[in-house]
C-alpha cells in the first residue's frame, strides 16, 4: 500500500533527469567518491531525448545505442538509477518532494543537480489561428505516438505536413516516412537553413490549421506572399524549445533572461548555493554530446562543491545583444578560470563581428571568419574574461553582421 506521509531520506547528491546531462553527471559523480548519487527519471527507461530519435546521429551512435551506453555508465559507476519517480517540489533549499511508485518521498541532498532538459512550445503560445483540429503534434507526441502505436500509419495520419527550419524538421520528416506517411511539404519559416528532405517551402508562414474534427489542410503563405492550402491530415510542428524550468522556478531558482534556463557561472552553479543545472535545462536544444559533456563539467564542479569550497558570489551578468539571440553561461567570474561560451545567432550570419563591452570599455572585437547559422551554436573561449572588471557594470555581448 502507499504511504501518504513522505518518506524522508537523505543523499549525498540528487540528479533530477536521466538523459545525457544528467547520466553524464552521475556516472561522474560516482566513480569520483561522491557518496550516494542518486538520479531520478519520471519516465520508464532512462536516457532522456535520444531514447526516441533512432536515426539520430550522437557521436557516432544511433539515439537509443548513445542512451544506453549512457544509462551502463552511469549504473556501473554505482549511481542510483530510479525511473518513474518524478521530483514534484521543494521541501526545503536542498530538499525534493518526490512521488514514487512505492509513494511520496523528501530527499534531502549536499547538492542537487537539475537536468531536466527541454520540452516544445505547444501551438497555443506560437499564434497559430484555428479550431484546434485532431491531428497536430509536437515532435514529442510524434515519437511517443510511435514509441506507443508503433510505425502505424493509421496511428499517425494520412499525409502529413512539417513546420520547421531547423534539424529537428528532418528528423520529424523521417519519422514519418519509416511510418508510411506521406510528407505534403515541409514549411520553413527561414528562407534559409539546413538541408531538409523536400519539398520545403523556404520563407513560408502557417496562416491557418484548418478542418473540423480532424484536420483537414494547413493554410500557407510562400515567400512570394501567394496564400494556398495544404491538404493534410496531420501537422507536425518542431523546433521551439524552451527549458523545463517548472521543477526550478517553484525552488527559486533565478532564471536567465535570454535563455530562460536557470541562470549559471562556468560550473553551472546556480545562484542558490548547492544547486546545478545542466544540459537542456539551460537553454533549449543542443546536440546530445554537448548535453553530456556539460553534464561532466558540472560534475567537476559538484565534487568541489561537497569537498568544501565555497560557493562564489554572483559574478558579472553576461547580456546579449545585436544578432546574438542567447549565450551560455550567463555569468562569470573575472578572477575565475575563463568559461567557453556557447552563442547561437538570431539569424545566418557571414563572417560576423564578436564584440565584448563592459561600461564604456571594449574588451574584445573580432571578426569571425566563419558562418553562423540559427540553429548551431559557436564555441567562444572568453579569453578577456580576466580583463573584465569585477566591480563593473553586466558584460554585454555583441554579434553583428
Ligand atoms: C527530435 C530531436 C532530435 C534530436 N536529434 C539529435 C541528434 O541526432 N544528435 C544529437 O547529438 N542530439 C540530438 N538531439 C538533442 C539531444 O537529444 C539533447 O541535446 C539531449 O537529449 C539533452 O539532454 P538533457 O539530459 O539535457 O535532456 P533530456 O534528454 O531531455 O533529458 C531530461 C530528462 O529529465 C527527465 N525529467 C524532467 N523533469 C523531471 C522531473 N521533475 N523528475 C524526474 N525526471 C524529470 C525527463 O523525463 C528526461 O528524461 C535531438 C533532440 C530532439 C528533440
Amino acid at each position: 500500500m502507499k504511504s501518504v506521509h513522505p518518506v524522508e531520506r537523505t543523499v549525498d547528491v540528487l540528479v533530477v533527469g536521466g538523459g545525457p546531462a544528467g547520466l553524464a553527471a552521475a556516472a561522474r559523480l560516482a566513480a569520483a567518491g561522491a557518496g550516494r548519487v542518486e538520479v531520478l527519471e519520471r519516465e520508464r527507461a532512462a536516457g532522456g531525448v535520444p531514447r526516441h530519435c533512432a536515426r539520430g546521429g550522437f557521436g557516432g551512435l544511433t539515439g537509443p545505442a548513445f542512451a544506453r551506453r549512457a544509462v551502463r555508465a552511469a549504473v556501473r559507476a554505482g549511481a542510483v538509477l530510479r525511473t518513474g519517480v518524478s521530483a514534484t517540489g521543494w521541501a526545503g533549499p536542498l530538499a525534493l518532494e518526490v512521488t514514487a511508485p512505492t509513494g511520496l518521498e523528501r530527499i534531502t541532498a549536499r547538492a542537487v543537480v537539475l537536468a531536466t532538459g527541454a520540452r516544445e512550445r505547444p501551438r497555443s503560445a506560437r499564434l497559430v489561428p484555428g479550431s484546434r483540429p485532431a491531428g497536430v503534434l509536437s515532435t514529442g507526441e510524434l515519437q511517443q505516438s510511435v514509441e506507443l502505436f508503433g510505425l502505424r500509419r493509421e496511428r499517425i495520419g494520412r499525409r502529413a505536413v512539417v513546420v520547421g527550419s531547423d534539424p529537428i524538421a528532418r528528423h520529424a520528416v523521417r519519422t514519418l516516412r519509416r511510418a508510411g506517411v506521406p510528407v505534403a511539404a515541409v514549411v520553413a519559416d527561414r528562407p534559409y537553413g539546413p538541408r531538409l528532405p523536400g519539398p520545403v517551402l523556404r520563407g513560408a508562414t502557417v496562416l491557418e490549421l484548418v478542418g473540423r474534427g480532424r484536420l483537414s489542410g494547413v493554410l500557407v503563405r510562400g515567400a512570394d506572399g501567394r496564400t494556398g492550402l495544404l491538404r493534410c491530415d496531420t501537422v507536425v510542428f518542431t523546433g521551439d524549445w524552451l527549458p523545463d524550468h517548472e521543477l526550478a522556478r517553484s525552488g527559486g531558482v533565478p532564471l536567465d533572461p535570454a535563455t530562460r534556463g536557470p541562470s549559471v557561472d562556468g560550473g553551472l552553479r546556480t545562484l542558490v548555493p548547492g544547486v546545478f543545472a545542466a544540459g537542456n535545462l539551460l537553454r533549449g536544444v543542443e546536440p546530445g554530446t554537448v548535453a553530456a559533456a556539460e553534464g561532466r563539467a558540472v560534475a567537476d564542479a559538484v565534487l568541489a562543491h561537497l569537498a568544501g569550497a565555497p560557493w562564489p558570489a554572483p559574478g558579472l551578468t553576461l547580456e546579449t545583444a545585436g544578432a546574438l539571440r542567447r549565450l551560455t553561461p550567463g555569468r562569470l567570474h573575472p578572477a575565475g578560470p575563463a568559461p567557453t561560451l556557447l552563442l547561437r545567432p538570431e539569424v545566418r550570419l557571414v563572417r560576423p563581428i564578436l564584440m565584448v563591452r563592459q561600461d564604456a570599455r571594449l574588451l574584445y572585437e573580432r571578426r569571425l571568419p566563419v558562418l553562423l547559422e540559427p540553429h548551431r551554436s559557436l564555441r567562444h573561449p572568453a579569453v578577456w574574461a580576466p580583463d573584465a572588471d569585477a566591480a563593473g557594470g553586466p558584460v554585454v555581448v555583441t554579434l553583428t553582421p
